[in-house]
């Protein structure tokens, strides 16, 4: 920038999104950016390399988390190119502003927007506009549109205002126009080219939200009405929701506390929503609507049929489309074993699976601790059904959408909505009313993401598979709905892999079907260290053990290698095993008979000696939590709280945690800060400042799972 011409010609976005929202944000941003008259563009952060990062004059970055304060995979590139950058003047030119999207629920909140900020200081950066650190916890908005509201006054000051574009919604939209290719089963793909004038009928201000639901639709929706309880109106429901739609009482279903069964696929077409109207007054205002859409898709048929096998070749995987984001290669995987690892009346219902990759070794390589993706498909039956009523069917006419978005006065009927865990299907079901031409759903839809897991075995045992463990996701929205709900991932593995019920019997597939997966790079430490001394204290409540039976088999083969090759004799024996630093586990569950995972196999690592310590804690066991009886993993490290302070002080032992995010998380590091303050006769600010120096230098290691 100039000194004469301080202000710079363009401004450039930055996005990183696990999720879409941070996308959806920062595009929003980039369109009003443009409408007001400044140039510039909107790039996901790992497409750095396509902008002379060197020369930007006005970066504002946009970035939510994922983990506990981790930077989403779109960005985990351009947070290592951040990290090699030695010259302190890179960023000298620039100034940015930032805005993180996070959730106080979370240990470190909005980590990523506060790194990202201190390295672009560090680099020379200055600040235009103080950050803005949203809360998921409190609603993202409440940060977001102030921050929004007053970039602008921001901006005049640092980027030269052009002339304001003529119509210019409809000019970015034109140049935006992507193209989104859709396969139909037969083959018979229709397009669906919708103007721009048939996109939105609006609910105008003071028209009542009741005006509206009570529409022509009117016979199909459950209602309820003012002062009637949520509760006579769930009865109701039942017989309502056992109109056309997939009903409760026709599902093969048990109840999400008996977890043996789920639904065969084809019956979760979803059901209507139960509208609450009581104490509704009038409706204020229209919000949370985009203001404009973002980029149009066009769909476009695909001729080649739905491929059942994919080969190695990503271009060949006609549902993997291109702008779905991997950080390495997709390839295929067969299912080539499966286990249930939990009992018929546990609460969860927990899967073992093998997945082949022995025809990608040569190219794969993995340690105890890495991660894999898996892109799942959306459930077909719910697919064709949400396009059959958004009008994909060349029988049914356009109709126009009636969005109504209750803010304000409306809270509370939209939170009662929002209580049932709507799917995308069931608000369509629910107000028919509302068709959205499919182009625009596709652009505000956030993006179809891939689904991670731990692998759970060493490739010294098994190289030819990548073994997980996962719960299958289903359950019963709260009461008094208590209307089934599927995920989307798990519930189509344990279809592919025959539904299996039975606990802890591998049964060998001979599937032909082959799943898209790819490795996720391990950018954080969480791996199974080199060096075969280090002790490890592991942390793994429920499927947070899974990395941990990697690691335990790693260390067995390695020790029982070193003991063949060492001479024989049980001296020699224990001058091996001296080698081998002390392996400690905290594992939790609910009932040791019904969801103790890996049971076996972890009794037989303290049996064989490669196990030093298992902790197990019982949360539903009888008193638990009760006068002192440990409930969680943190109870048991509390009471361990010498030994581990030991093991760490003097044998350099290293921490690993795995799992839950939100509580488990919390309360292990709130438990740690407990044995250093007891231990080490801290204070408290001591220790969270000791313990987030032995995160910085990978003593304590974490694996954390929102
Ligand atoms: P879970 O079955 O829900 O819970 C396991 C145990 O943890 C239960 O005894 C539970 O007790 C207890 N627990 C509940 N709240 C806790 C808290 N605040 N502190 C400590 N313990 C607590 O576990 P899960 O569903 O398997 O969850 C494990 C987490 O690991 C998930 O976030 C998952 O995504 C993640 N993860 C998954 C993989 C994978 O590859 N699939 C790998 C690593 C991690 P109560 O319910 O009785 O209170």
């Amino acid at each position: 920038m100039s000194i004469v011409q301080q202000k710079s010609e363009n401004y450039i976005i930055l996005y990183a999104s696990q999720t879409g929202n941070a996308e959806w944000i920062a595009k929003n941003i980039q369109q009003e950016a443009n409408e007001r008259g400044y140039s510039g563009e909107c790039r996901v952060m790992d497409e750095y390399d396509k902008v002379d990062l060197g020369k930007i004059e006005v970066l504002i970055a946009v970035t939510s988390n994922t983990g506990d304060g981790d930077p989403p995979d779109n960005a985990i590139k351009f947070f290592r190119f951040l990290r090699k950058i030695k010259s302190k003047t890179f960023f000298e030119n620039t100034k940015f502003t930032i805005l993180g999207l996070g959730d106080t629920n979370y240990t470190n909140f909005n980590n990523t927007a506060k790194r990202l900020e201190k390295k672009f200081l560090e680099l020379g950066g200055s600040v235009f506009y103080e950050k803005g650190l949203a809360d998921d916890a409190t609603g993202l908005e409440s940060v977001v549109d102030p921050w929004v509201a007053n970039l602008w006054p921001a901006l005049e000051k640092v980027c030269i205002k052009k002339n304001k574009k003529s119509n210019g919604q409809i000019e970015i939209i034109a140049s935006s126009v992507a193209n989104i290719s859709v396969m139909d089963n037969k083959n018979n793909l229709q397009s669906n080219k919708v103007g721009l004038e048939n996109s939105l009928t609006i609910v105008k201000k003071d028209e009542s939200i009741k005006t509206t639901a009570t529409t022509s639709e009117k016979s199909s929706l459950t209602i309820v009405k003012k002062n009637e309880s949520i509760k006579t109106t769930a009865t109701t429901s039942e017989n309502t929701i056992n109109g056309d739609t997939v009903s409760k009482s026709t599902l093969n279903l048990r109840k999400s506390d008996d977890a043996t069964l789920v639904p065969i696929r084809g019956e979760r077409k979803g059901s209507k929503l139960i509208i609450d109207l009581s104490d509704l007054e009038s409706v204020t205002q229209l919000t949370s609507l985009p203001r404009i859409p973002t980029t149009l898709c066009k769909i476009t048929k695909l001729d080649s049929e739905i491929k059942k096998t994919l080969s190695n070749d990503r271009d060949s995987f006609p549902s993997i489309p291109s702008f779905v984001h991997t950080p390495t290669r997709v390839f295929g995987a067969k299912i080539s074993a499966v286990r249930c690892l939990t009992h018929p009346n546990a609460l969860k219902r927990t899967l073992h699976l093998e997945l082949d990759i022995k025809d990608h070794r040569d190219n794969i390589e993995f340690v105890p601790g890495d991660v894999f993706g898996i892109l799942a498909p959306n459930d077909e039956e719910f697919v064709w059904t949400l396009l059959k009523i958004l009008g994909i069917d060349h029988d049914e006419a356009q109709r126009t959408i009636n969005i109504e978005a209750v803010e304000g006065a409306g809270i509370n009927q939209f939170n009662r909505l929002r209580e049932q865990l709507p799917t995308l299907l069931e608000l369509f079901l629910t107000f028919p009313s509302s068709k959205l031409p499919f182009e625009r759903l596709l652009d505000v839809l956030p993006p179809h993401q891939p689904r991670y897991y731990s692998i759970a075995n060493s490739p010294l045992v098994d190289a030819n598979n990548l073994h997980i463990a996962f719960n299958v996701v289903y359950y019963n929205t709260p009461e008094p709905f208590a209307v089934p709900k599927w995920g989307i991932c798990t519930p189509w593995l344990d279809e592919l892999s025959g539904r299996i019920t039975t606990t802890n019997i591998r049964t060998p597939l001979l599937s032909p079907i082959e799943i898209p997966i790819f490795m996720k790079p391990n950018e954080h430490g969480f791996a199974v260290p080199n060096d075969n001394k280090v002790p490890l204290i592991m942390i793994g409540p429920g499927t947070g053990i899974a990395p941990f039976i990697g690691f335990l088999q790693h260390r067995e083969k390695l020790r029982d290698i070193r003991r063949k090759i060492s001479t024989i004799g049980l001296h020699a024996r224990r001058e091996v095993d001296k080698q081998f630093g002390d392996l400690w586990l905290f594992y939790g569950c609910r009932d040791t008979e019904k969801d103790f995972l890996y049971k076996d196999e972890l009794e037989g690592f303290v049996k064989r000696g490669v196990l030093k310590q298992l902790e197990v804690a019982v949360s539903r066991a009888p008193g638990a939590g009760e006068l002192g009886k440990p409930k969680y993993v943190q109870d048991l490290i509390r009471i361990r709280g010498k030994e581990i302070y030991e093991l760490v002080s003097k044998k350099g032992a290293l921490i690993f945690v795995c799992g839950d995010a939100k509580g488990m998380a919390k309360g292990v590091n709130d438990a740690l800060i407990d044995i250093l303050i007891e231990q080490a006769n801290m204070d408290r600010v001591e220790a969270s400042k000791l313990l987030l120096n032995w995160v910085q230098e990978k003593r304590y290691i974490r694996d954390l799972w929102a």
